[in-house]
């Protein structure tokens, strides 16, 4: 790979290079900001492709080796550039007779264009931001719950680097869900989903009928808008596998019931279904049909939860159905307690909820209050959604230009629709770094602060990622600053004054 990454740099390169010369944007490019270049990058490459090429240039400007992460930009951007070789002048003028053949290596499979799904799969039409395009294969997990333990069940995988990925589940580093969306063909929510609820033993325990279960969570992977830079199923993926993680590594499974173990990891996996791409403040503003439904309320939260709902009412999607009508009572209204708290309008209120309960009863879930414990589980399954700057780095950079990528893409529609555009979706003047700062000292930090006694190895698991995210956004935003004149916000300065303490742990 390091061959190939070389020569997916060189064509990465070059291809900026023309594209820079031909705008004359060579500053901004040279400057070596990820965020400016991703912005000229999507003005002649396409959205979705302009932050995997900024960072694959990001690093080559820097003369840094390729690594994992730039590695995989460097094959999706190869991806691209074999689809569009011949038919873009730009690309055609920017590549030599080598990189042309070694193109032809990233060439689809006839009928696999973009947009399409491999051997007619069940993805929807559209681009496709992040999931990408390859042979055909289900999520690759056996058909049937083995009966052995947890370690021997991925033996049953045949490929050994899904083996690799499933075996790092309940990992916080190890796991790369961006790798595990390449080798499960886009499709790593019900990968994920599935595995962990094997994982756990709930699939056998509860009596869960597999076919059932792995249908519904088809569905919702489908439900899930492949068109999303952000709020896509690799999203669920990731916010499902952050919550299996954190149930493993402070053994909460000793703590919560089946019923509720259950209830987070599906809540995680449907927590965004049917995301439309915008939030509440623009569905609000626009009078859209489902704002005028909810009320204005939690719209996109009511909206996932009734989405998830509806599509485990479908007859061959019930996995449920076999359940009490308490059980099932129970588990559905901490579902939809859980994802209605994911919305960030709640946060201050869930995050304070969360710290007057841990005062009062203590880290031990026995001796809360049992109408009261929803709380711990909707604190859960809200920090490994906003855990992003909580990853490795190379995760937490990846995560924070693809969410912004969504934000810019809700500010050009505000400006299409003649309103003003949100500040933080203003592609002109928004920071992505400045953003990346405010979310982690305003949000992260005291989201995760309050879980560091509940949680503990969680909590100190995550410091060093959260310092490594603080320090880089710093260095990003000085940067911006440097180029573009601007005065750091409180944010930042309250970030920088922060210094290495980030997320003490008790
Ligand atoms: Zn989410």
């Amino acid at each position: 790979m390091a061959v190939e990454a070389t020569v997916g740099g060189q064509i990465a390169a070059r291809v900026v290079h023309t594209g820079v010369n031909t705008r004359g944007q060579l500053s901004a490019a040279s400057s070596g900001s990820c965020g400016h270049a991703a912005a000229m990058f999507s003005r002649f490459l396409g959205s979705e492709w302009a932050n995997v090429a900024a960072r694959a240039l990001h690093k080559l400007l820097r003369k840094e080796e390729l690594e994992h992460d730039e590695e995989y930009a460097v094959e999706r951007l190869c991806s691209w550039l074999s689809r569009v070789q011949g038919t873009d002048p730009l690309v055609d003028d920017a590549l030599d007779e080598t990189q042309r053949e070694f193109l032809l290596s990233y060439r689809l499979p006839e009928g696999a264009a973009a947009g399409s799904t491999p051997g007619g799969g069940r993805r929807a039409p559209g681009r496709q931001y992040i999931l990408p395009q390859r042979t055909p294969r289900a999520d690759g997990l056996p058909s049937a719950e083995p009966s052995r333990a947890s370690s021997e069940e991925t033996e049953a995988v045949k490929d050994p680097e899904l083996q690799e990925q499933l075996q790092a589940l309940e990992d916080w580093e190890a796991f790369n869900v961006f790798k595990l969306a390449q080798l499960t063909d886009g499709r790593p929510l019900q990968t994920v989903t599935l595995a962990l609820l094997r994982k756990r033993g709930l699939v056998s325990r509860l009596g869960l009928p597999e076919d059932r279960l792995r249908s519904f969570l088809a569905d919702a992977e489908e439900a899930y808008h492949p068109h999303n830079p952000y709020h896509n199923s690799l999203h669920a993926a990731d916010v499902t596998q952050a919550l299996g993680a954190m149930l493993a590594l402070d053994d909460f499974a000793a703590q919560l019931s089946d019923l509720e173990q259950l209830a987070v990891i599906l809540a995680a996996a449907i927590h965004d279904v049917g995301h439309p791409g915008v939030n509440n403040d623009f569905l609000i503003r626009t009078q859209s049909e489902a704002a005028v439904a909810y009320n204005d309320i939690s719209i996109n939260e009511n909206m996932h939860a009734a989405a998830g709902f509806k599509l485990l009412a479908k007859k061959e999607n019930n996995f449920l159905s076999q359940m009490s009508l308490e059980d099932f009572r129970h588990v559905r209204r901490l579902i939809i307690r859980i994802i209605l708290s994911t919305d960030m309008a709640a946060h201050h209120d869930s995050v304070d909820e969360f710290a007057a309960s841990l005062r009062l009863w203590g880290p031990d879930l026995a001796a809360w209050a049992p109408d009261k414990r929803v709380v711990a589980l909707q604190l859960l399954v809200h920090a490994a959604d906003i855990s992003n700057p909580a990853r490795p780095l190379r995760y937490c950079c990846q995560w924070g230009h693809l969410v912004h990528e969504e934000f810019f893409a809700q500010g050009d529609k505000e400006a299409a629709l003649g309103m003003p555009v949100s500040s933080i979706c203003d592609r002109q003047k928004a920071s992505v770094a400045q953003s990346q700062l405010t979310f982690v000292e305003y949000v992260v930090k005291p989201c995760f602060l309050a879980l560091a006694e509940f949680a503990p190895r969680f909590a100190a698991t995550v410091q060093p990622h959260i310092c490594d995210a603080l320090q880089h956004w710093q260095q990003e935003q000085q940067q911006h600053a440097a180029t573009a004149d601007v005065e750091p916000d409180a944010a930042q300065r309250a970030a920088a004054a922060a210094g290495s303490r980030c997320l003490p742990t008790r």
